[in-house]
């Protein structure tokens, strides 16, 4: 037998954006809860810039 999840009514199902930096070696790059991530990144302040931009194109819909 297999159980589901009850869906929960009044509940957004769209993830939260959450970014973080993660650094390998001289390189950086973002990720995001939803699956998003941008290209490693020899700049840190490049990454940062990214996951703002990322989270602001999410928070501010066209
Ligand atoms: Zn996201």
């Amino acid at each position: 037998m297999h159980s589901e999840l009850p869906a929960v009514p009044g509940t957004t199902p769209m993830p939260e954006h959450r970014v973080a930096i993660s650094e390998r070696g001289s390189f950086c790059h973002a990720s995001c809860v939803c699956g998003w991530f941008s290209p490693a990144r020899r700049s840190r302040d490049l990454a940062r810039r990214e996951a703002a931009d990322h989270l602001a194109e999410n928070h501010d819909p066209a």
